[in-house]
């Protein structure tokens, strides 16, 4: 028996045999084409052409967010620029596959060399050059293998086309050599709740038809497990499947203390899906979808009806909105074109929307006609506030145009550490850890070099939670948790253990979640926080909160 480590995405455990991904093609050779540059151009155009096309045809098909992936793929097959590299390479006297091969290579490390968010996005480069490879060669796109029975897919990273029409009731988990957190096979493994860890360096080491164990909750591939592990492991996943299907009360604690469950989202059209997994109202409306994809912010009537749209859909709930957060890993061509060596650490979120405050006004316009028009319980609240300044500033602004609970986000340490001030004015706190965590440790959250740095089970972490609940209940004032640390479930009893009043995460979290809570008193969460705050560091956090809930 062996552990091989990586990153879990979701919760889910799973057991059965290895079915390795086809190997890539084998990379063309460099040999003078004996066709003519238009003759191998025209090879080129219509392969491409084909590949995209059967790119949308396969989003078309599998719809949701894997359409949206797999457009983009097939924009990204027939970039221009991608196209005009394969041309030289033509018109130099190459052959189309080893035109396509050496362009698409060179793509693919400029985008690796950026990592982050873009580095990841490497892998599709490679699977578009595989399957126009392929067509020109006159062989099947390399894909998802099918041994004829369920199986543990195990490849070096999946690209959109494969995950995208996976047949869930054959594939019992994914294992990927590379890809972190943000890559496609672990977006679309969360939207699919497929188990799944990845960056397992020692994945390649898998051989087919091999038993393996794919634990996500602990990041974990065991070969070669003993029975009773596989036993385990099966009474986990039953237990899973039995908490999936529990009825949706609401967020309690085993002694019935109350801690509503709320979720994240991105656009109104998520409500549904969200109400339906039991949510008891938005925690965190990400404003950014509206201004992302134009270079312009979107008009007040544009934002009214998508903010009523939300607000309708959770008639007599809590929906907290969140006015704009631009800057950094969200930038918006229109709020932050200046050049910043450190733009986490620049004019951002609140700082940006002050810097134009005609855009913050026009939001809480919407905000407050959308109020009108619908029945929920809308809260505001402002991204990135470090200080009391700030505080008074937003909360001012949005009494100004009758928003009836304004709060702030604590995203910076600053903001922890002044919560008794903060809170004096605020009307509410919701804790972002993905920032919290990035600020508190020095580790920036795209980069993969320091992703061991961005643990918000670090003791220092939960301190600062610590000091923004104190600061809440010293006023009476509720703090919400609405960072992805919130979808830990034993993470969730700890921060509701240091006195966080609700906690907002992605809907598909919440069943976890659910049943954790309810399986642990206000009591035990506090012993479980304290032991978590006794620790060193974030492994050692982790371990004592599993340790002190047996
Ligand atoms: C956070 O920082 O934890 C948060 C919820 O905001 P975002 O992830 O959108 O920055
Ligand atoms: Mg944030």
């Amino acid at each position: 028996m062996s552990e091989l480590r990586g990153v879990g995405i979701g919760l889910g455990v799973a057991h059965g045999p290895v079915a390795r991904m086809a190997e890539p093609l084998p990379a063309p050779e460099d040999i003078a084409s004996t066709r003519t540059p238009e003759e191998e151009t025209a090879r080129v155009s219509e392969a491409v052409a084909a590949v995209a096309r059967e790119l949308e045809a396969r989003g078309a098909q599998a719809g949701g967010a894997a359409r949206d992936v797999l457009e983009a793929q097939a924009m990204m097959a027939e970039d221009p620029t991608l196209a005009q590299e394969v041309s030289g390479r033509v018109t130099a006297g190459k052959t189309g596959e080893y035109a396509v091969f050496a362009a698409f290579a060179s793509f693919r490390d400029t985008l690796s060399a950026m990592g982050g968010y873009l580095g990841e996005r490497a892998a599709d480069l490679d699977d578009i050059a595989q399957r126009v490879i392929a067509r020109l060669r006159g062989l099947p796109a390399p894909g998802v293998p099918d041994p004829g029975h369920p199986f543990v897919l195990v490849a070096t990273d999946l690209a959109p086309a494969d995950t995208a029409l996976l047949d869930l009731d054959k594939v019992l988990a994914l294992v990927t050599s590379e890809g972190g957190p943000t890559s496609h096979t672990a977006i679309l493994a969360r939207e699919k709740l497929i188990v799944a860890v990845v960056g397992v360096a020692e994945a390649a080491g898998l051989a087919d038809g091999e038993t393996v164990i794919v634990d996500a909750a602990q990041g974990a591939v065991t070969t070669a497990p003993t029975a009773e592990q596989l036993e385990q492991a099966t009474r986990r996943a039953d237990e899973r499947k039995a908490s999936a299907s529990a009825p949706l009360t609401p967020g309690a604690l085993a002694d019935g203390t109350a801690v509503p469950l709320l979720a994240n989202l991105g656009k109104p059209g998520g409500a549904a899906e969200a109400v339906a997994l039991g949510a008891e109202g938005v925690g965190l409306f990400r404003t950014e979808f509206l201004f992302l994809s134009s270079n312009q912010a979107p008009t007040v009537a544009e934002q009214r009806t998508a903010y009523t749209e939300l607000l309708q859909a959770f008639p007599g709930k809590k929906v907290v909105v969140r006015a704009l957060d631009a800057g950094a890993d969200k930038p918006l061509a229109f709020l932050n074109d200046a050049h910043e060596e450190n733009p986490a650490l620049g004019l951002r979120g609140l700082r940006a929307l002050r810097a134009s405050e005609d855009i913050l006004r026009e939001q809480l316009t919407a905000l407050a006609e959308a109020d009108a028009a619908a029945e929920a319980d809308l809260w505001v609240m402002a991204p990135m506030v470090s200080n009391v300044e700030e505080t008074a500033y937003f909360v001012s602004l949005a009494r100004e145009y009758g928003i009836k609970t304004a709060g702030v986000m604590v995203e910076v340490p600053s903001s922890a550490l002044m919560a008794d001030r903060v809170l004096a004015i605020a009307d509410f706190a919701s804790i972002g850890t993905n920032d919290l965590t990035q600020y508190t440790m020095a580790a920036d959250r795209l980069l993969g070099s320091v992703a061991s740095f961005q643990d918000p089970w670090h003791p220092a972490v939960l301190k600062l939670v610590k000091a923004t609940a104190d600061g809440g209940a010293a006023h009476g004032k509720p703090v919400g948790i609405c960072g992805e640390a919130a979808a830990d479930p034993l993470l969730a009893v700890v921060l509701v253990g240091l006195g966080a009043t609700s906690l907002s995460m992605a809907p598909t979290a919440l069943a976890d979640v659910r049943a954790t809570l309810l399986a642990h008193s206000l009591d035990d969460a506090r012993r479980i926080a304290e032991a978590a705050l006794a620790a060193d560091d974030a492994a050692s956090a982790r371990a004592a909160a599993q340790a002190a809930a047996r």
